[in-house]
């Protein structure tokens, strides 16, 4: 069984625990970061992907709260324009709705004095014909007032956290991946590390640290449980569904927010990629959230307020890829509390109270919040830990020039969304590989060198890491069922795979599409002859 010493380990590698990771390595611990399954494979890949401050957080009375995160979301605008874009909001209030839209529009002021020197334009509103004209797939039967604000939009939480991961790489920090901790050492009343194993090999290994940062998200209280004490229970989440919906370019152009009619909780439409979301629900969730899927009820629930408010588009049942759920890793609230009104703000548990003295708990954070998160753990770290040990911090990887100048410019222009400075070093696999600069899917733009790099530097090691969290080719049209025998042989090349374990590595991916999302779309179904090949490997 290895030891290996570090400062601080982190347990979770969703977006806290890799902006918490990027902040405390900077800083110049050493720092551990261990993620059960895949990073960014939790709750951070099943959000509405919204950078925004929350609107509807002003009805909580989170003032506070939102005008962190709207410091928060122009910092992302800025730092981070190819993964954060700013995204325009309809925001129609119709006869019946449950806010009258003199609440509306003094929320939509007060959401624009919060961000006082913000990029985005203040917001406006629209006459009945402005908003036919402007928006014409947003419905103006009874049709009282609408509001165009501006919010954003991450358009892959994955990959934000994968450059969050890489910023802690660059300063030394040792990550892994499919790496399950099983057991908190404590011993004199303090925390001394972690035992966890590798989920793919089944290899057993200690790390010790002087100060363990549990931020597994809705599996905090689970991980609390691996102290092998009685802990008091810190998190009380709520499921969240989600739908995929491919409209055809007949969908709106801007995002919508509206209120439902059945319940008046506030609804999500917005563009992404070349479909649109639809979401969300608000249900207490006791289960284990590794189970989470949207019932039959929220999948019905959210068609039939996204065709109510888009009358013309014809949205239905058929137009839904997938639906995708993921549990709100919230602060425990009292029983009878409404679920729309538990607090979104972000607690750092410091478990002494509870007999465990250097371990403590991330409980709640958006995706929104999750660097400025990161800074105040790492002002809790050095206030229980002190400065870290003297030590060299490891030098940025140098990024090549691109040799692969034959790219198409589309090409180009697409691995500078993905990558932003890191382009030219997903380029350079092409010029090495021709072969890689092909498209690994006929209905998203990804290719092969992102699965090359995926794997080299991101820690891809399976089909699903790459498909759902390293591209979005598994998010859009064919859930990457067309791509995945194309993938698992570039990452069998790189990986040592045989031909059972590649083929195998294909069948586990549709395990877990399957396993992951409700899948609606007859479309979705693997070509014939795929299915024929993999079925029968
Ligand atoms: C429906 C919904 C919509 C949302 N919409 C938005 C939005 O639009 N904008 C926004 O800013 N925020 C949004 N959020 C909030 C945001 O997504 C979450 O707060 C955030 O992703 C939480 O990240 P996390 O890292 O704390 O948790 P997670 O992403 O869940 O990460 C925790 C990780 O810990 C790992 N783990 C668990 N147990 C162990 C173990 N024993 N060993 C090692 N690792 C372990 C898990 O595998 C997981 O990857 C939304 C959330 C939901 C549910």
């Amino acid at each position: 069984m290895a030891t290996a010493e570090y400062d601080v380990i982190i347990i979770g590698g969703g977006i806290n625990g890799a902006a918490t990771a990027a902040a405390v390595a900077a800083r110049g611990y050493r720092t551990l970061v261990l993620e059960r399954d895949d990073f960014a494979s939790g709750t951070t890949s099943a959000s509405t992907k919204l950078i925004h401050g929350g609107l509807r957080y002003l009805e909580t009375g989170d003032a506070r709260l939102v005008h962190e995160s709207l410091q928060s979301r122009e910092r992302l605008l800025r730092e981070r324009p190819h993964l954060v874009r700013p995204m325009g909001f309809i925001l129609p209030v119709y006869e019946g709705d449950p806010r009258p839209s003199w609440y509306i529009r003094t929320g939509l002021a007060l959401y624009d004095l919060l961000s006082p020197r913000k990029v985005s334009p203040w917001h406006s509103s629209f006459s009945e014909r402005e908003l036919h004209r402007f928006e014409p797939a947003v419905s103006t039967e009874r049709i009282k007032a609408a509001y165009l604000y501006h919010d954003a939009q991450v358009w892959s939480p994955e990959r934000l956290t994968l450059e969050y991961l890489a910023q802690a790489r660059a300063s030394g920090a040792d990550l892994r991946n499919h790496a399950p901790v099983d057991f908190i050492i404590v011993d004199g009343g303090r925390a001394r590390g972690v035992d966890f194993h590798d989920a793919l090999t089944g290899r057993r290994s200690t790390a010790s640290a002087r100060l363990v940062i549990n931020a597994a998200g809705p599996w905090v209280d689970a991980v609390l449980d691996a102290t092998g004490r009685a802990m008091r229970r810190r998190v009380g989440g709520t499921r969240g569904s989600h739908l995929v919906v491919d409209l055809d370019g007949r969908g709106p152009r801007h995002a919508v927010l509206a209120s439902a009619k059945s319940d008046g909780r506030p609804m999500f439409i917005t563009p992404w990629l070349d479909h649109h979301i639809i979401g969300t629900t608000d249900v207490r969730d006791d289960e284990d959230p590794s189970g989470v899927r949207a019932a039959g009820w929220e999948i019905d629930y959210l068609v039939a307020e996204a065709a109510r408010i888009l009358p013309g588009v014809g949205v239905e049942h058929r137009n839904v890829l997938y639906a995708y759920s993921g549990v709100r890793p919230l602060a425990r609230a009292g029983e009878g509390v409404f679920e729309g009104a538990i607090s979104r703000k972000s607690i750092i548990a410091d478990h002494s109270s509870d007999g465990v003295q250097q371990l403590i708990s991330i409980v709640g954070g958006k995706l929104t919040t999750a660097a400025e998160l990161g800074r105040k753990v790492t002002e809790a770290v050095a206030s229980m830990i002190g400065r870290p040990r003297a030590r060299g911090i490891a030098a940025l990887p140098a990024i090549p020039s691109s040799r692969a100048a034959f790219l198409l410019p589309d090409t180009q222009e697409h691995l500078r969304t993905v990558y932003g400075l890191r382009a030219p070093q997903v380029a350079a696999y092409t010029a090495a590989d021709p072969s890689l600069a092909r498209p690994i899917s006929d209905h998203h733009r990804d290719i092969g060198a992102q699965v090359a790099y995926g794997v080299d530097h991101e820690g891809a090691r399976t089909v699903a890491d790459v498909l759902l969290r390293r591209t979005v080719v598994g998010l859009t049209k064919d859930l990457g069922r067309s791509a995945a025998r194309s993938t698992s042989e570039i990452m069998g090349n790189r990986l040592g795979w045989s031909e059972d374990q590649r083929a195998q590595a294909v069948r586990d991916y549709f395990v877990e599409i399957h396993r992951r999302f409700v899948i609606l779309q007859d479309g979705t179904q693997p070509p014939p002859s795929e299915q024929l090949t993999e079925d029968s490997a």
